[in-house]
């Protein structure tokens, strides 16, 4: 059987290593989420509550331990790994605390003998296809939903963090899942299509790049399988000529960075009007060269290593063919020599729509500069995109802020803040950034089935 192996970004050192499951293994692990799904379906809200609550308490009391984890496995740093475990406990509260309210029967009729109300009910078992770079909200954000609503919940996370898949299955152990309530299937990509298509799987959900995205859509569609797609990004981050700019170039810098550049909801597109474009430029460069690069294990270090020596290599490829393509590197020298995946903090201006940075998604610490005439140019540059996730828009008019908001295709705009997910408020894409949201209510209705019930001639 071929193994999964967690290895260290900083060092190169493989930290972990661990089979995959079997044909035989995965098949034991998805019946008994199937034999779980009926009693759980059938579980008090509030016992499912109960659940979030301690889940949130482990997250909580252990934030050291599964931030190290997370560190170790993918390079973010500490500090942001204990803030991610923290956010998921704050998440799992949420959905504890709201969960009853968000699946109480809504009245619509209620009058004579007429009845009519909307219920909302699990759907089964979900399956998450999850990526590495959140490596414990991205599950969160899916599992406390779905488990809530009283689903259960199969996770196939990204190769490179098999230790974050057991710590997340052992935490819901631990925090008093009945057997099937959540479960990890080590399983390599390819595997993920025969699951969407078995008829105890009844729902996916997959964040991930657009083309794991086409392919669990594809596998979906085939099998009329409920499906949501959390996909990639290339924000967009506007600056009016009345914006604080002080404060927006440190905001940027930090939205650039963020994750050591590895987040879909980073900005990506730096679209300034001309007014004000080199004094932002210069307040962003100065602010972008002072960052601390190394271990990100240290609490001094800004930016740690990227997840993998394969995505430096695609970020570095990505660069270098959009200076063959004509663009101009004004900060940053490609990838740091010596241990670990470290990329230096890049700033490329004047990138032609020829070139890739132009099209695709930089995933890394490498911000594109775009110099435009007006708020209206900004808005249509920055939806000349196939992405449509966030924005962020910098302005002391509101004016501006609201045409900003109205013309911006995407599943979130910011304005003068940087674009962050929240349980309380929905979380998605447009256009090439998926379909579905997650988080608030939005996301757990996204995995339940809404039953219209109407009832005639009978007494309450
Ligand atoms: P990825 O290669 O698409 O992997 C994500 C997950 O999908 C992994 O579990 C991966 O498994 C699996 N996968 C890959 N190809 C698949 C296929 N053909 N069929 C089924 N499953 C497949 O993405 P990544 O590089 O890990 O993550 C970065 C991407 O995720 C970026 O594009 C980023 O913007 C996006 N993202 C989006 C959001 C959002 O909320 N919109 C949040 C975070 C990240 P293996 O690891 O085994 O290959």
């Amino acid at each position: 059987m071929a193994k999964q192996q967690s290895i260290d970004p900083a060092t190169g050192n493989v930290a972990f290593e661990i089979e995959e499951h079997s044909p035989a293994e995965v098949e034991g692990r998805v019946a008994l989420a199937a034999s779980a799904a009926v009693a759980w379906a059938a579980s008090a809200v509030n016992d499912r509550a109960e659940l979030l609550f301690r889940a949130a308490d482990l997250l909580e009391a252990e934030r050291e331990d599964f931030g190290r984890l997370m560190t170790q496995e993918m390079g973010k740093t500490l500090a942001s790994a204990i803030a991610e475990a923290e956010k998921c406990a704050a998440a799992c509260r949420y959905y504890a605390d709201n969960a009853a309210r968000f699946l109480d029967p809504e009245l619509v009729v209620d009058h004579g003998s007429e009845h009519g109300e909307v219920c909302y009910q699990p759907l089964g078992t979900v399956l998450a296809v999850m990526p590495w770079n959140f490596p414990f909200w991205q599950v969160i954000r899916f599992a406390a939903p779905a488990i809530a609503a009283g689903n259960t919940a199969l996770l196939k996370h990204a190769s490179n963090v098999p230790r974050s898949a057991i710590a997340l299955e052992d935490l819901f152990r631990r925090a008093g899942a009945p057997p099937g309530v959540f479960q990890s299937l080590l399983i390599p990509a390819r595997r993920v299509a025969d699951l969407i298509a078995d008829p105890r799987v009844h729902a996916v959900t997959l964040t991930g790049s657009e083309p794991a995205g086409r392919s669990v859509a594809e596998a979906a569609g085939r099998h009329l399988k409920k499906a949501v797609l959390e996909l990639g990004g290339s924000d967009p981050f506007i600056v009016c000529e009345s914006a604080d700019l002080d404060r927006a170039a440190a905001v940027a810098v930090t939205a650039r960075c963020i994750n050591n550049g590895q987040s879909c909801i980073a900005a990506k597109r730096f679209i300034v009007v001309a007014p004000v474009f080199d004094r932002f430029l210069d307040r962003f460069t100065a602010l972008m060269s002072t960052l601390r690069v190394g271990d990100p294990m240290d609490p001094d270090t800004d930016l740690g290593p990227l997840a993998t020596p394969a995505i430096r290599d695609e970020l570095d490829a990505q660069v270098t063919a959009s200076l063959d393509a004509g663009a101009r590197r004004t900060l940053g020298s490609g990838p740091i020599p010596g241990r670990g995946n470290y990329y230096s903090p890049t700033i490329l201006v004047d990138v032609p729509r020829s070139a890739p940075a132009w099209s695709e998604e930089l995933f890394g610490p490498v911000a594109l500069f775009h110099r435009v005439a007006s708020l209206d140019a900004a808005i249509e540059l920055a939806n000349a995109t196939r992405f449509g996730l966030g924005a962020s828009v910098w302005t002391a008019k509101i004016a501006d802020a609201r045409r900003a908001e109205l013309g911006l295709d995407c599943g979130t705009v910011f304005v003068n803040g940087m674009v962050a997910s929240d349980p309380r408020f929905p979380f998605g894409g447009v256009k090439a950034s998926g379909f579905g949201r997650e988080l608030g209510v939005w996301g757990l209705r996204e995995f339940v089935n809404v039953k219209t019930v109407r009832r005639f001639g009978l007494e309450r």
